[in-house]
Order: structure tokens, then sequence, then C-alpha cells
């Protein structure tokens, strides 16, 4: 395939913007192939870490000797249930309390594991404490929207590589939700449909940015896609959030996460740094008939050693330039294996 010298702009549906790709010539795709992926010589078990088994925390409160999945209340929170009050502000300039939850999830008592390398059954067993977390997040009537994410590599700014992710739960609801909500709006007057469901429609009958399938989940590099190996995961089914997922559908989607997330380790040759977030509809006690909740992986790096910066346009101007093809990185991907 010929991606060279093309530029052309793309609509974004779900931020309702234009990106814009040149793949030029002096962009040229990387000599990639799938690699053995070499990992550093880190030890299971690190006296040091605040996350491994039985060490202690920062502020000396020490982790048991879990198995599976642990989670705990973050040491240095964001947000509280008990957060300190403030003068609220009026008019223009507004304040009002960070209230909230936030929470470490770690994935496994094992430190130099990622979720690329634990059994798919390990990996389900982290969705599904997610999904248990949803739940009892329902429990506190402050809590409207909640995001679980994993910034992983040291790109991302994680200096300590134990398996781990996080949980903020907040009284307000995260920005890319409530564009995705706004654009599903949009598309069903325009259009009366649903927007996720078209979009997956549109992935799998092109065919061509699909990375890892399955029956219950698909995961892809979408047609919009900002970052050079951003992907999407999504079961199939629509569920606004985890919560109302079956056994079998969460197994799926981790299986295709999987795939997908090995297939990033192989073509690069190391454990590959993204920031991956669960994207879900809020949990304010609302229906949201049109959301469909999927996983965003957005990787900062568009060759190895070579990061993305945002700068002019992004930053500057509000809209990402892309120096390659969804079609092209798609194609890396699903090279080999
Ligand atoms: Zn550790």
């Amino acid at each position: 395939m010929d991606f060279e010298g093309k530029w052309e702009k793309r609509w974004h549906p779900l931020r309702q913007e234009w990106v814009v790709y040149a793949a030029h010539r002096n962009t040229r795709p990387w000599n990639t192939g799938t690699q053995q992926v070499t990992k550093p010589d880190t030890p299971a078990y690190d006296p040091a870490c605040y996350l491994c088994p039985g060490n202690a925390r920062v502020h000396g409160v020490r982790n048991p000797d879990y198995q599976g999945v642990y989670v705990f209340d973050n040491d240095h929170p964001v947000v509280g249930l008990h957060a300190p009050a403030v003068t609220e502000g009026s008019g223009l300039y507004q304040r009002s309390p960070a209230t909230g939850i936030a929470r470490v999830i770690c994935y496994d008592p094992r430190h130099n594991l990622t979720l690329a390398d634990l059994e798919t059954v390990q990996v389900t067993n982290v969705f599904s404490a997610w999904r248990q977390q949803m739940r009892e997040m329902l429990a506190h009537s402050s809590v409207r929207y909640v995001l679980l994410f994993e910034n992983k590599g040291e790109l991302c700014g994680v200096s300590n590589p134990h398996p781990h992710g996080q949980l903020y739960a907040t009284d307000f609801v995260f920005r890319h939700c409530e564009q995705h909500l706004q654009a599903a709006r949009d598309h069903r007057m325009a259009t009366g449909t649903n927007l996720f469901a078209e979009i997956i429609e549109n992935e799998l009958s092109d065919g061509r940015r699909i990375v890892a399938e399955n029956s219950g989940a698909v995961a892809f590099v979408p047609f919009f896609a900002r970052y050079a190996y951003e992907t999407m995961v999504f079961p199939k089914r629509r569920h606004a959030t985890l919560i109302s997922l079956t056994d079998s559908e969460l197994y799926d989607l981790a299986e295709v996460f999987q795939e997908l997330v090995r297939r990033y380790d192989r073509l690069f040759g190391f454990s590959f740094p993204y920031v991956m977030s669960v994207q879900q509809a809020p949990v304010d006690g609302a229906d949201y008939p049109d959301y469909h909740l999927h996983l965003s992986l957005l990787p900062p790096l568009r060759q190895p050693g070579l990061i993305k910066h945002l700068a002019g346009p992004e930053i500057g101007g509000g809209n990402f330039m892309a120096d390659t093809l969804p079609e092209e990185k798609a194609a890396e991907l699903l090279k080999g294996f």
C-alpha cells in the first residue's frame, strides 16, 4: 500500500473537530517487524516499591500480602470525600471543593509484569475489579463520573513500573465524556442513529484498521486517530458503563485488549507506553442510551525513540496534525503474529 505523499483532513466525530494528516516521504514508515520483546531486568519483588505486597506506603500503611488485584485509597488524592472547604466563587470565577474518591488499582503482586504478560483470565480479573469499583461508586451520591485509567511507562510520567492503574470518581463529568455525549446527541438529532454503533459498523465493514477482534469485542485504530498508534477497544454489544457487562463480555474485552497490547510490544520490541482510559457514561442516575463504553489507548510514541510532541497546531491551535495515516499504523500492528 502506498501511503506516501498524501494530505487530507478527516472529521473526528466524537470530538467534532478536524484532524489533519500529512503522510510525507520524509516521514516514511520505519523498518517495522515483529520483534522479541526485551525487558529491563526487573525483579518480581522490589523492597523499595510502595505497591509491592507487604511494603509500607507513604503514610506508613503496609500493603497486605495480596494475591491478584489489590485496590486502595490513593495516599495523595487529588479529590476526596472530605475535600477542604473553599470560599465558593460567584459569577465568572467559580470554585468549589474538589469532591470525589481517588484509588489505586494494583493489577498483580508481581512488580515486573504488565497487562500484556498476564494470563487473559488475570486481565479479566482486573477488568472485573474495575466493574466492582463502578458498582461501589454508585453508592456515593456525590459521585457523577468515574474515570479509570492507566499511565504506562516513563514516557507517560510513571516512574514506578509496578502494574497499576487509577480511579478518579468525581462530582463533575470529565470533558471527553461531555464531548462524546454532545456528539452522540447531535448525531441522533441529525440522523436518528447511534454515533458509536455507526463508528463500529464503519470500522468493521472497512476492516483495514482493525487490529484485534473476537465474537464480543473489537479493537481498531480509528479512521480519525489523532495519535499515530491510537486505538479504541469496544465491546460489540452496547453498554453505557462496565456495570452491565456480563462475565463473558468482560473476558472477550480483556482478550482483545490483551492481543492489542501484545501487538504494541511486539512491534516496538519493548514494553510499549500508553495512556489508557475507560470511557464510560456518567453514573449520576440518568440513562445514557446512546453511550457505548470503550477503552481508549493514546500512545506518546510515533516511532521508537520519537515522541509525538504536541506543539503549535495541537497546543496553540487545538487541532491535531498527524504525520501518518491510521491505515498505515494499523497495518504495522497487524504484521506477523
Ligand atoms: Zn512493586
